[in-house]
């Protein structure tokens, strides 16, 4: 059996089981399709729950990747073919045609985060005013004073809106588990950049489980606004500057209409675009609802009916950071397992 290790994927779950392996001094390879590591990670600064800054997690765990001489990384690269064979699995990658043979593959290929553009009645990509939640880490990366992008004129009223693609038959019917925290921690950044901004998040239910309740706590303090309604349209009244959002409270079943100069989409995340292609080429079963890749329930990181092939991070469904960073470590351990034969 070989005892390399093939990663696929290089956001923070391709990674963090990358370093693992390698401090353990285990070959291994990592394979990214883009010109980037970090995947969605490499696009974020502050961080949900404890306001870690994603760019100097990354660039500490580059450094590190660089050190280790038994890595070996591949950018813009895709696996192409994956063939079982006595030692363990051949593969082929499109670059070069250079082909290897690993002992176990750990799949991380993430998420696609919700094209917003898919909900009409928001108007995401046709009003300025209506941006992305990564749109406004952007933002609030680039440390700029906040304003309305239509005419940068100062911003006096903020207001997310939650589940965006997702519990919804329309678009996903899956809760994306990481959008109610990050919505809170933003809320809270442009709170404590200018308290005189108004902020409001509107949800259907706040899902700030475990120790992300503090996070909301901490918004209410700081004056976040929560609103339990269920936004049908966002519309602008003729000659208004402002955006107004039709809303129906779920409890009173009262219609409103609520006036912000800013409206943030809280997006949720789809499975990664090329899941279909490596599925096909790896054999991998994905969930019927969902579309995500499908793994054991004994330990949430072995793909089903596949021996020595382990999916961790969002490619098996959308998890937040801390989630998938355990679950990188659980799959490189695994994977050591497995390609050395030990039983336990
Ligand atoms: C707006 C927003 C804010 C967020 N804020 C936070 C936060 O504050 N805290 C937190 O914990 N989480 C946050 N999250 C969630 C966080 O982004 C994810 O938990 C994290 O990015 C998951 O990493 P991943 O490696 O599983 O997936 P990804 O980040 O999706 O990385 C997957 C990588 O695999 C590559 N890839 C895909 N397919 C292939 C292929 N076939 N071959 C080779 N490479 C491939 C991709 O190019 C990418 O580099 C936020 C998410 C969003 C959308
Ligand atoms: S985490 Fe919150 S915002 Fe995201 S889909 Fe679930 S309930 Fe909606």
């Amino acid at each position: 059996m070989s005892t390399s290790v093939l990663v696929i994927g290089g956001g923070i779950s391709g990674i963090k089981a990358t370093l693992d392996l390698g401090k353990l001094g285990v070959e291994t390879i990592l394979i990214e399709q883009k010109d980037k590591l970090g995947g969605t990670f490499e696009n974020l600064g502050s961080t949900f729950p404890y306001g870690v800054n994603a760019q100097a997690s990354l660039k500490n765990w580059f450094q590190i990747l660089n050190s280790l001489r038994n890595v070996k990384i591949y950018m813009n690269t895709l696996v192409k073919s994956v063939v079982k064979v006595n030692d363990g699995f051949k593969i082929i990658v499109d670059t070069d045609k250079a082909s290897f043979i690993v002992g176990a593959i750990i799949v991380a290929t993430g998420f696609t985060p919700f094209d917003a553009t898919k909900i009409p009645n928001y108007h995401y990509g046709k009003y300025k005013n209506v941006i992305n939640s990564l749109e406004l880490v952007k933002m609030l990366r680039n440390g700029q004073n906040l304003s309305k992008p239509s005419d940068n004129t100062p911003l006096r009223k903020v207001s997310f809106i939650t589940c965006i693609g997702s519990r919804d038959k329309k678009t996903n019917d899956y809760c994306s588990s990481f959008c109610c925290a990050y919505t809170v921690h933003l809320a809270k950044m442009v709170k404590e950049l200018d308290r005189k901004i108004d902020v409001t998040i509107m949800y259907m239910d706040m899902r700030t489980f475990s120790n992300y309740e503090a996070l909301y706590q901490e918004a209410r303090s700081l004056g976040v606004k929560f609103l339990r309604v269920k936004p049908s349209i966002v519309f602008k009244y003729k000659n208004s500057k402002q955006i107004s959002i039709q809303v129906e409270n779920t409890i009173t079943r009262e219609f409103l209409q609520h006036k912000t100069d800013l409206v943030v989409l809280s997006i949720g995340a789809e499975p990664a675009d090329g899941n279909d292609e490596l599925g096909r080429i790896m054999k991998l079963l994905r969930d019927e609802r969902t579309g995500f890749f499908t793994v054991s329930n004994d330990d949430d990181v072995s793909a089903v009916e596949q021996e020595r092939i382990f999916i961790i991070g969002n490619a098996s469904g959308p998890k937040d950071s801390q989630y998938s960073l355990a679950q990188a470590s659980a799959a490189a351990l695994k994977a050591i397992i497995s390609i050395k034969g030990l039983n336990f």
